[in-house]
């Protein structure tokens, strides 16, 4: 699970941002709003973290921005102002929850959790397109045991399925914005999944579409 947390106070955004990666998720940080702003956008995140006193564009802004260009993700806002009149604005715009400073990484955690959950009744793990299916949950595609990394991508493909699925768009969401991950690492893990589904007998095939990305189509 991959948060954004858009924080201007390093010191706190290090040591939550450390705290959250004990508790096992992922987590790029941003320290202005401008930053935050171009990376909510990019819609690779399960939740986004906002404080709303930031430098350029405030949470706030982000959140309206996000909600006008209608990516769905979560949005837990944070600040000091712990008036009653914020929270509601804030909820007003479209904000999933509201989190006073200080907070105890521990509480924060505990909300991500609860804002990502999943209904129990439907299986959300299980993802198909064409003769694909995968299962998201043990890393599976058609009964075959994939690397983590291979599932990621894969899921990836079969969510966005006859749609352009960009490298740069892998990158950040696999490895993250900050990582110094290249093209090249798509390219190698993409040459094994063809392999894969060429050996599974697939009508699905990956295309390239060049120097661009990736698309999954039915033969
Ligand atoms: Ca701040």
């Amino acid at each position: 699970m991959r948060i954004l947390y858009v924080e201007d106070e390093q010191f706190l955004a290090e040591a939550v941002k450390h705290n959250l990666e004990k508790s096992g998720f992922k987590v790029d940080l941003a320290s202005d709003g401008e930053d935050g702003l171009e990376k909510a956008l990019k819609d690779i995140y399960d939740c986004v973290v906002l404080d709303i006193m930031l430098p350029k564009f405030s949470g706030t802004d982000i959140l309206i921005r996000m909600r006008e260009k209608k990516i769905p993700t979560p949005v837990i806002m944070l600040s000091a102002l712990s008036e009653v009149e914020t929270k509601i604005q804030n909820l007003d715009k479209g904000a999933d929850d509201y989190l006073a400073k200080p907070f105890k990484t521990a509480e924060l955690a505990a909300r991500i959790k609860a804002l990502t959950r999943r209904p129990k009744s439907v299986n959300l793990n299980q993802i198909s397109y064409g003769d694909l299916s995968l299962d998201k949950s043990n890393a599976c595609l058609n009964g075959e045991q994939l690397t983590a990394t291979e599932a990621e991508i894969v899921a990836a493909l079969i969510e966005s399925p006859e749609k352009l699925v960009s490298k740069d768009y892998l990158l950040a969401k696999i490895w993250g914005e900050d990582n110094l991950a290249e093209g090249n690492y798509v390219e190698s893990y993409m040459s094994r999944i063809r392999k894969l589904l060429k050996k599974l007998n697939c009508k699905t095939q990956i295309t390239t579409v060049r120097s661009l990305g990736y698309k999954l189509t039915e033969k």
